[in-house]
């Protein structure tokens, strides 16, 4: 069995084999190569912690396996990461654990990897503001991921919190964009592809703020209850995800499905524009959203390309179990 410790898994996993690992599964899964398992998650009643599984098999990239882990809301105060995860791959082949990956960075790069094979595919390609919306945990990684999508000319950025910005100012200004602090009528109006990745639980943009055009990925949507952008915005766009199912029960489109605005057949899988079964984006004024829900299979894809780079490397761990 191998051990790929969290550090290296940042050190072998890169953006590039994140988006191609993504794109892949999303097109496996689109071809019925590739399913989900039913997620469990649940309040274990005790340090008020959220634990559960997310598991899947790729027919297709021969992943099998489970993420498993969830959320710890006093980490912090330790000095933790809140969101805490580890990844189990099987042998396909035996059942037998093949390896054990530390999943807390692997996270982060596949739910960016997310949105950006989203913006590689549905975003205008002339698309030159860049908006961002959230400035926790996952948002740097997004925004490095999507800044390698277009020629981007400027960011623009708002959070419940100003000050959490200046790392997204940092990280645009290393790519030698400007990066300006904007309320969020303001950037929805400006930009031409916006990133959601926040918690909240209820609509930030709403329907009338966004231009023609504009590309949105939500990202932060992935629990019942939680909602970025106006259930309007939502049954006015092209509709796009990574899993239809989970799209309309725990993803930012539940809202517009609850009430009655859309339902699921709406919504296209984005594996299906990858394969090019779904023109994808149909004109230039066209408003695409993609309800980015992260599913266990994008885990298991990263976690699978960060073995086989640990072992060409010699960094993966050999134990007996
Ligand atoms: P974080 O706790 O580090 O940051 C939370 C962000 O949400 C901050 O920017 C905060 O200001 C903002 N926020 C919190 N409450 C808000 C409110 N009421 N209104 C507006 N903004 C609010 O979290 P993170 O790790 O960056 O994750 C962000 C979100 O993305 C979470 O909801 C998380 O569950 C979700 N997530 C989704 C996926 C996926 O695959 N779709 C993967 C990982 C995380």
């Amino acid at each position: 069995m191998l051990i790929v410790t969290e550090d290296t898994c940042r050190q072998v996993i890169g953006r590039g084999d994140a988006f191609a690992a993504v794109e892949a599964v999303f097109a496996a899964m689109a071809k019925g190569d590739a399913w989900n398992f039913p997620v469990v998650r649940e309040a274990i009643g005790y340090a008020d912690a959220l634990y559960g599984f997310k598991s899947g098999f790729d027919r297709a990239g021969l992943s099998l396996g489970v993420k498993s882990g969830g959320y710890w809301p006093g980490n912090s105060k330790k000095g933790l990461t809140n969101h805490q995860s580890t990844v189990f791959l099987f042998d396909p082949d035996s059942g037998q654990l093949q390896a054990l990956v530390g999943g807390n960075y692997l996270t982060a790069v596949r739910t960016a990897a997310a949105s950006a094979v989203s913006i590689a595919h549905l975003a205008r390609k002339n698309s030159t503001v860049l908006g961002m919306l959230g400035a926790g945990h996952q948002s740097t990684f997004q925004l490095r991921a999507a800044l390698e999508q277009r020629n981007f000319e400027k960011v623009v950025g708002w959070n419940l919190h100003q000050d959490a910005l200046s790392k997204l100012q940092v990280i645009a200004q290393e790519n030698g964009l400007p990066f300006e602090s904007v309320e969020r009528e303001q950037l929805a109006g400006e930009a031409d592809v916006i990133i959601t990745i926040t918690s909240a639980q209820e609509s930030l943009i709403m329907k009338d703020w966004v231009r023609p055009g504009t590309h949105i990925a939500c990202m932060g949507t992935d629990t019942r209850g939680k909602q970025e952008v106006d259930p309007a915005l939502v049954a006015m766009a092209s509709l796009f995800t990574d899993e239809i199912t989970q799209s309309v029960t725990i993803g930012e489109a539940q809202h517009a499905v609850a009430s009655g605005l859309i339902s699921e057949d709406d919504i296209s899988a984005i594996g299906d524009v990858i394969n090019g079964t779904h023109a994808g984006r149909s004109s230039e004024s066209e408003i695409t959203l993609f309800d980015g829900t992260g599913v266990g299979l994008q885990d298991l894809a990263v976690a699978s390309a960060a073995v086989r780079l640990a072992v060409e490397q010699g960094m993966a761990q050999q134990v007996e179990l």
